[in-house]
């Protein structure tokens, strides 16, 4: 009798599933399968670890609400968040990216897509193998597909790229999908007329800038003129027209992304105030990939991730006391992790998420007509290494593509309750790892995350947010808020099959 009631009440107070991490004194963090969190005390954190949780008590009452006792476990709550987080599986391929030429007027440091001399005329895409590409892209299940355009530069193929657009636009006049067109572009070859065409045709232009003009033009490297010069004078120019259209400059800007060198390492509050100036209202701090020639200059731009980190918050905290002080921008990091952690959401980034959207989210197709899972793919093939081809725009069924063993075996690699130890992680329900790094860097698709530096990369920025998180000040959580707030870039949206939306 006495044991019984011993269980009644460890059924009421003990746990149900759960991870933790300390985050320091007084804060451990615990989540659980479904996203939901909590930062305790260490008295707290005591009682619910020994099951002595009193019923009835305000520690209670948060640990029920968030799912975190046996006794009050809601099993339809953890599912539908579950089920809302994994909405993404329900789709095929979304991002179909095309490399229209390896040809590049630009010579960068660390160029991960291994950019080809101006006149290698043989790595630009045929028609034909443009028109294949899209015939598969369009069979994707997904309602909504977006056509990446990407190079070496692919201004350089600007005929092509103009080809690609009215191709997919006049087959999307049956297939009736919702198609945007994007294109990641240096701009140095940018002129009036294609701007206005790509401006026409509602193509989102996104663009690269490594910070203040001397480490720009440092590493991204144009003959005869700076390539920071060239890059922010079509920015400036870019977002004006926006505007001109009677665009919110706060939705639609030229996208720009740093890639974080050990040149840039230290000069965090300079980077930051040079996209303000620029208008830029978002940063994406990324740090470098070993991909393409950034594995041959590794010495020059190369650093140990702690480094990486410390750099982070620096410019992270940084832009939230820009943010404070008015200027609205946001570190895009911060919010898709924080979009998993506040909203319950995820934005669906394809190298941040359980499993990983190569060959089931996106698919690149090079210049050649060979497709690979994703576009680090296709850059280790352009070094040599095959091992993420799935097929040939001439051979290959869009059922081969995304049926292919290698994309059954990198979602496999990239679950991370498959991952020895991401399945214990207190981030899991937030994160996400790159099959292709690890294969690179450690010469297995699974890798080791203890080792990896994408891990401890991630790692180490929800370890910054967390910490954010609970300090609790108003005008970071406020900033938070802000930065999960999602709002569609309609304007961009291309409705097919007889849709009115007034495209040209
Ligand atoms: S990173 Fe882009 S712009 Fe730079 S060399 Fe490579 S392809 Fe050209
Ligand atoms: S990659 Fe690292 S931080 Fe992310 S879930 Fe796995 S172990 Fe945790």
């Amino acid at each position: 009798m006495q044991l019984l009631d011993l269980r009644g009440q460890l059924d009421r107070t003990s746990q149900a599933f759960f991870r933790f991490r300390r985050l320091g004194p007084e804060r451990t963090l615990i989540t659980n399968a479904e996203g939901r969190w909590l930062i305790l005390s260490d008295a707290d954190f005591a009682a619910y670890a020994t099951g002595a949780v009193v019923e009835g008590s305000e520690l209670y009452r948060r640990l029920s609400d968030g799912n975190f006792l046996r006794a009050t476990w809601d099993e339809a709550k953890a599912r539908d968040m579950i089920a809302a987080r994994k909405q993404f599986l329900g789709y095929g391929p979304n991002l179909h990216v095309m490399v229209v030429t390896l040809r590049c007027n630009e010579t960068c440091v660390y160029c991960h897509a291994s950019r080809a001399d101006m006149d290698a005329t043989h790595t630009d895409m045929t028609p034909e193998i443009a028109e294949k590409a899209v015939d598969l892209a369009f069979m994707s299940t997904s309602p909504s597909i977006t056509i990446e355009f990407q190079g070496g530069e692919p201004l350089v193929r600007y005929d092509l790229v103009k080809h690609i657009i009215e191709y997919a636009k006049a087959k999307n006049e049956t297939a009736g999908k919702t198609v945007e067109f994007t294109m990641v572009s240096n701009l140095s070859l940018m002129d009036d007329e294609k701007l206005d065409y790509l401006l026409e045709h509602k193509v989102q232009m996104c663009t690269s800038i490594d910070g203040p003009k001397d480490l720009h033009d440092k590493q991204r490297i144009l003959p005869t003129l700076s390539a920071y010069d060239a890059a922010s004078s079509w920015i400036e120019k870019i977002n004006r027209a926006y505007v001109d259209r009677g665009l919110d400059p706060s939705l639609y800007h030229v996208e720009a992304l740093v890639t974080t060198t050990k040149g840039a390492l230290g000069r965090a509050e300079e980077i930051v105030d040079t996209y303000a100036a620029l208008g830029c209202r978002a940063l994406f701090l990324r740090p470098i990939d070993p991909f393409g020639f950034a594995s041959k200059t590794a010495k020059m731009v190369e650093y140990p991730r702690a480094d990486y980190l410390r750099f982070y918050a620096e410019a992270t905290d940084y832009i939230l006391e820009l943010n404070r002080q008015g200027t609205q921008m946001i570190e895009r990091y911060a919010a898709i992790f924080l979009t998993k952690i506040l909203r319950g959401e995820d934005p669906n980034f394809l190298d941040l998420r359980s499993p990983a959207g190569a060959g089931i989210s996106m698919l690149a197709y090079s210049y050649d007509g060979d497709v690979y899972t994703c576009d680090e793919g296709r850059m280790l093939a352009a070094q040599g290494d095959q091992t993420f081809r799935i097929g040939n725009v001439f051979e290959s069924s869009y059922r081969d593509l995304v049926g292919h063993p290698t994309v059954r075996a990198m979602v496999i690699a990239s679950n991370l309750d498959s991952q020895p130890d991401c399945v214990d992680c207190t981030y899991n329900p937030y994160c996400g790892i790159q099959t292709t790094h690890n294969h690179k860097t450690q010469g297995s698709i699974f890798g080791r995350m203890r080792e990896s530096n994408v891990c401890a990369v991630h790692k180490g920025i929800q370890d910054y947010l967390f910490g954010k998180l609970a300090d609790g000040e108003p005008h970071v959580l406020e900033a938070f808020e802000r930065w999960t707030t999602v709002r569609a870039r309609e304007h961009f949206l291309h409705d097919g099959a007889g849709s009115a939306d007034g495209d040209p």
